[in-house]
């Protein structure tokens, strides 16, 4: 964002709060206060800074974007998921499901159901979309150990391979702790063989302005964390990339924001069924659109093979059409980035 779009916010003391979130505390990323503000469904800073002239196009004649993500929280079904599948599976008569749940173990980790990068970046291929997937590199998690990330090199070099991008899943813990982000970020590299510029924090825990002030100093280009656990919408009015400002230096960071809008788990805890998590998805992929805007979705890998989450993933199918229809450039936040970056926007 140039200074003098920055400046036109600066003079509004009621959008400047809202676009540095310094409303919102420094390490909120649940809303308690009011679990379904409607204020969120307005990306109110986006619509100013249009007011104000700023104009972004995209390639191949797209009018906006949908910036797709999936955090690898797991890459072999928990207990927890393994009871659910049994019992979701008994439930519907479906056995094929049903062993494909429990007995995967007998030919091998490779055929763990949640071991389904393949099949969601085919999934996405049909859509012309492409997404990021952000995996897991820590060793501390107050729930279990997720896995060794060190187990699926081979995975992780298939996918960027393919034009998928590849980023960190940062621990439970590391949002501020700049050593352990450094570590994990290290660890990953190694095991991929290559560079990894985004990120994005497990539970979406963060510290504003820490975090990002960690990150840069890490060497992260993008972070796609700054969104809300239990609600949807535009945590600080943004449906576009931004460049955050730190009020401790008086200026804007080098790191791009690329802000999280619907996270699945959020989307339905929210939400009655199907129809109206529907409702409120499309809802949001307008607004974005009528701003030439970036919407970001995080759906889990888990989502894709989960015999009790099956909505989960005919709603991301939907996403998919839906954006298509709509003339939407879908693909990942390294691709965001990249375009942000080369634009100067
Ligand atoms: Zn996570």
């Amino acid at each position: 964002m140039n200074p003098r779009l920055l400046n036109s916010l600066k003079k509004h003391p009621e959008l400047w709060d809202i676009f540095t979130g310094k409303k919102d505390g420094h390490t909120t990323y649940s809303r308690y206060d009011d679990p379904n503000p409607e204020s969120l469904m307005v990306p109110h800073i986006s619509k100013h800074l249009i007011n104000q002239g700023y104009k972004v196009s995209y390639p191949h004649g797209k009018t906006f974007a949908l910036c797709l993500t999936h955090d690898v929280d797991d890459i072999y079904p928990p207990l927890t998921h393994k009871a659910l599948a049994f019992f979701y599976s008994l439930g519907s008569l479906d056995f094929r499901q049903m062993k494909s749940h429990l007995f995967w173990e007998i030919k091998g980790t490779k055929f763990s159901p949640y071991m389904n990068f393949q099949q969601i970046m085919d999934l996405e291929r049909k859509y012309d979309a492409k997404s990021t997937f952000y995996f897991m590199a820590t060793d501390r998690d107050p729930v279990r150990l997720r896995y060794n990330i060190e187990d699926i090199k081979g995975e992780l070099k298939e996918i960027v391979k393919q034009g998928w991008d590849v980023g960190l899943h940062g621990g439970y813990y590391s949002y501020d702790d700049i050593g352990a982000i450094k570590r994990e970020k290290q660890r990953l590299e190694r095991a991929l063989g290559r560079e990894v510029l985004g990120y994005r924090n497990h539970y979406l825990r963060f510290k504003v302005p820490d975090t990002w002030v960690h990150l840069e100093k890490c060497g992260f280009k993008y972070d796609t964390t700054y969104g809300y656990t239990n609600v949807v919408g535009f945590r600080n009015g943004m449906c576009h990339p931004f460049k955050p400002f730190n009020p401790n230096t008086g200026k804007q960071m080098e790191i791009f924001e690329i802000p999280l809008h619907i996270m699945d788990g959020a989307l339905f805890d929210l939400t009655g069924g199907f129809n109206h998590a529907w409702q409120i998805t499309k809802k949001l992929i307008d607004l974005a659109a009528d701003c030439r805007g970036v919407l970001t979705v995080l759906w889990h890998n888990s989502a894709f093979n989960c015999p009790f989450r099956v909505k989960w993933r005919r709603m991301y199918e939907k996403i998919l059409e839906y954006g298509r229809e709509k003339n939407a450039w879908m693909t990942s936040s390294y691709e965001i980035w990249r375009w942000w970056q080369t634009n100067g926007y």
